[in-house]
């Protein structure tokens, strides 16, 4: 059964599930040094209800599930919930996106838990400007994680750079770092969620784009699960680049996404207002067709699409408390 078709005909079959608001950097896009409006633990949703109300999502039709956050390997047994999670019939790709200062001594036991893929975000490969971009000297402790999580055998990892004018000038050396390891690249642009991000020096990735295609002689390709990013890639398949242009190209009218909070606020689209608060429901003892049809009606509410050009000083949240 699919049950998730909104207003626009688009099927939601995606949910990125933040397990967590908090992180332990402080990149300069995403959460403001010192900010301190985090959710108070009694508030997250916890195993349990994260279990019951997947599940309830995925007899509706939801088939992918990402792990998000804030940091999600922060969470406690995020492993433990990871297990649960996959479990759910129905759900057929579990993956999980981290900045990975944790992810070498959780890499093994998250793929055993039913993880299968990976997203990595990675700015830079040089340490002075990893703590400048993201506010803390963890460049070593990232590629240990890249390491062995790539020894432990994802189906797939790969690398969120976002492009900023701070970072353009290594563009070429993320792309050799990523066909030396086997790490699928994506590009990001930068989304005004907030006045640090606003600050940052946008770079358009369309130009990008044109320059890696002739300069590593790549072609258009599309890659299992590739989402809103367009992907071109070398002939023989053994690299691809993707690029997630939300400003310069964005891509809602393909957008099969929804987006979950820590303390269970649902969230139809990145740059937009409407939401739906579960945790009360949950909370009060809702039965499973009560929730399936506030399910159902917050689907009605996704809006057409963000408008981060039209109004980029709209947004009042930040990426860790929405789920990136
Ligand atoms: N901590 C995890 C991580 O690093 O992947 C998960 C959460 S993080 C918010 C998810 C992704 O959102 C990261 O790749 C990050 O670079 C990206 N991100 C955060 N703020 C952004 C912004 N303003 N514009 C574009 N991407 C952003």
């Amino acid at each position: 059964m699919h049950a998730l078709i909104d207003r626009f005909g688009r099927q939601i079959e995606y949910l990125r599930l933040s397990v967590t608001d908090r992180c332990d950097l402080r990149c300069a896009y995403c959460i403001p040094e010192g900010f301190k409006d985090f959710e108070e633990p009694d508030h997250w949703l916890t195993f349990d209800e994260l279990e019951r109300l997947i599940g309830l999502f995925a007899r509706l039709g939801l088939k992918r599930l990402r792990l998000t956050g804030g940091e999600p390997l922060l969470r406690r047994d995020v492993v433990g919930l990871a297990g649960r999670l996959s479990a759910i019939p129905g759900l057929d790709d579990l993956s999980l996106s981290t900045n990975a200062t944790q992810l070498a001594r959780q890499a093994d036991d998250l793929l055993a838990a039913g993880v299968r893929r990976l997203n990595v975000s990675l700015d830079s490969l040089r340490p002075e400007r990893v703590e400048k971009i993201n506010g803390r000297p963890v460049l070593d402790k990232v590629l240990e994680g890249l390491r062995v999580a790539k020894a432990a055998g994802f189906d797939l990892i790969k690398i969120n750079m976002v492009a900023m004018r701070e970072n353009a000038d290594e563009i070429d050396a993320m792309v050799a770092y990523c066909m030396e390891h086997g790490f699928v690249l994506r590009l990001i642009e930068v989304m005004p969620m907030g006045d640090t991000a606003r600050k940052m020096g946008y770079v358009d990735l369309q130009p990008v784009k044109e320059q890696l295609r002739e300069r590593f002689d790549l072609i258009d390709t599309v890659i299992p699960g590739g989402g809103p990013a367009r992907y071109l890639g070398t002939a023989d398949g053994r690299f691809t680049v993707g690029f997630i242009t939300p400003i310069s190209q964005h891509f809602c009218a393909t957008c099969n996404r929804v987006r979950l909070t820590v303390d269970g606020v649902l969230h139809m689209c990145l740059g937009q207002e409407d939401r739906v608060e579960l945790r009360p429901l949950l909370r009060s003892g809702a039965s499973d067709e009560t929730i399936i049809e506030t399910l159902l009606q917050a689907i009605d509410l996704k809006p057409e699409r963000h408008e981060f050009n039209e109004q980029p000083t709209k947004l009042v949240r930040f990426m860790n408390m929405t789920g990136g």
